[in-house]
């Protein structure tokens, strides 16, 4: 064992320190494109063993990485060279007891999402976050990567959701926020500048987090649409209509269809009529008294004598509501089990949706003809998951991926958008943010970094290269 691994055995013990014969589950990520074998895996119990962790490392000149559910999409949860020592939160996963005047609960940076919404069911409170992995996800890694998921454009994403924070610094000091109001103009929005920040300015051991009533009612519609154009038309009308009611506007293409009723088994089309693009909507009310089941069906109708509404299916049953929603989350998943891929992590303004697909169809066809596209996503937020599958009959992308990944992001850039809407950089994207970011942005968070971790012990190679930290880059630095 090497120094620091005997220190770490000796303060965590045997659940707490594994070697890195036992580091096998948290070596890769969950696309299996990064990971080496690190030094050993922390799995502290609480904030004090985090906090001794990060001392013993700091004081070593060992590097940390944190790691929650491991199931981001951007490689930042686990080691990208050897030596380094991962901390998984996974044994801090206590649950407090929600305080339902103030609307908040204190929870351990290793809750599963999923556990935590079943814990507030009792007490008819709900915790608005959700995506896919929601059954493996972690509080801090959700924190980590400033999370969104499908109900984001109604109740934000993960730093509008947190109230508080409690974090462990670099060196071993811990910052104690953990307060739990929503308004707090005290100074910088401390807060905020941990959310999204990927392990690497600190890291998270509890949370206060924002709470929601349960709702009284929902309903649940898939739809079938001609196109894109008629999907974000449709979307307008019923945002309008339906205003704050509306929680769910989710799109995906017969294409992502195809693969996951090609993958996922149980799966099944519940509508007679397919076409280029669906639409899943739901309206949910914290109030027995507002008539969603009108509001949707006017929308509904307003669509199909327009022309944009082809066909759709109301959910009679919650069973029908989760087979709906199964349809798209598990869109990832389906394409993850046709072979190779190329995620984009892609937002627009939502009106230019349809323009950025059809645009970026037209692109990727002439940098690589045939290259299958499975746009799927976030109508509301404007959020599209721009993935593509090679050519039929064809393993990989023939050396195409950077150009093609490079266009997608020069066009979303171009269009006012982002390259990186809600998975984070990671370890995948930080080059390709170097070349797309102005130079003064790159300098404030070369300089943030600096400012809080001057060694680059935290998650290093993640946002910001180390070269940018130690050279401790000033405005104007970068030409
Ligand atoms: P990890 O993967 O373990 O870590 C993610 C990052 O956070 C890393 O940089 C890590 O170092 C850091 N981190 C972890 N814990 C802490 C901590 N305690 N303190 C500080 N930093 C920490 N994301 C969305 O936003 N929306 C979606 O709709 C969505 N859908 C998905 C669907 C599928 C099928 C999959 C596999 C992923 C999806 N994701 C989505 C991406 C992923 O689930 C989220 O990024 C999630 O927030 C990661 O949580 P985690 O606990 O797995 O974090």
């Amino acid at each position: 064992m090497t120094d620091i691994a005997e220190i770490l055995f000796e303060r965590l013990g045997d659940k707490g320190w594994l070697p890195p014969a036992d580091a096998g589950p948290y070596q890769r990520d969950w696309l299996d494109r990064y990971g080496v074998e690190p030094l050993g895996v922390a799995r502290p119990a609480n904030a004090a063993e985090v906090a001794a962790v990060m001392k013993a490392c700091h004081a070593a000149g060992v590097t940390v990485i944190p790691q929650g559910g491991n199931t981001g999409l951007a490689g930042g949860a686990v080691a990208g060279e050897a030596g380094a020592v991962i901390l998984s939160l996974a044994r801090m996963n206590a649950i407090g007891a929600p305080d339902r005047d103030s609307g908040s609960v204190v929870v351990e940076a290793g809750v599963v999402l999923s556990a935590l919404h079943e814990s507030l069911e009792p007490h008819g409170l709900i915790f608005p976050m959700h995506l896919g992995a929601e059954g493996s996800a972690r509080i801090g890694g959700l924190i980590g990567t400033n999370a969104g998921g499908s109900h984001a454009f109604r109740y934000g994403m993960m730093q509008d959701l947190v109230l508080g924070l409690e974090v462990v610094l670099p060196d071993g000091e811990i910052w104690d926020g953990l307060r739990a109001v929503q308004k707090d103009n005290a100074g910088y929005q401390l807060r905020k500048l941990f959310c999204g920040s990927e392990g690497t300015l600190g890291i998270v051991a509890r949370a206060v987090l924002k709470l929601y009533p349960a709702q009284k009612q929902r309903v649940t519609a898939l739809l079938v649409l001609p196109d894109h154009t008629s999907a974000v038309a449709f979307s307008t009308h019923l945002r309008a209509e339906a205003g704050e009611f509306l929680s769910g506007l989710e799109f995906f293409s017969d294409f992502g269809l195809e693969l996951t009723l090609r993958h996922i088994p149980g799966l099944t089309f519940p509508l007679e009529t397919r076409g280029p693009v669906y639409l899943l909507v739901e309206l949910t009310s914290g109030s027995s008294r507002v008539p969603l089941d009108d509001i949707l069906g006017a929308a509904l109708e307003w669509g199909i004598e327009e022309g944009l509404v082809l066909d759709g299916a109301l959910a009679m049953s919650d069973s029908q509501r989760s087979h709906f929603w199964l349809l798209r989350e598990e869109q990832p998943e389906g394409q993850r089990l046709e072979g190779a891929q190329l995620k984009h992590d892609i937002s627009v303004p939502p009106g230019r949706i349809a323009q950025f697909i059809e645009v970026g169809a037209a692109t990727c066809e002439e940098i690589l003809p045939g290259v299958r596209i499975n746009p799927f996503g976030h109508m509301a937020d404007g959020n599209i998951h721009y993935n593509l599958s090679p050519p039929a009959g064809q393993a990989d992308f023939g050396g195409k991926a950077e150009e093609l990944r490079d266009a997608l992001a020069a066009m979303a850039t171009a269009m006012g958008g982002s390259f990186a809407a809600e998975h984070g950089l990671g370890r995948a994207k930080v080059a390709l943010a170097d070349a797309q970011r102005s130079s003064v942005e790159r300098q404030l968070m070369a300089r943030l970094k600096t400012a809080l971790d001057p060694e680059a012990l935290l998650n290093p190679d993640v946002i910001v290269t180390r070269a940018s930290v130690k050279n401790n880059f000033r405005v104007g630095d970068f030409s």
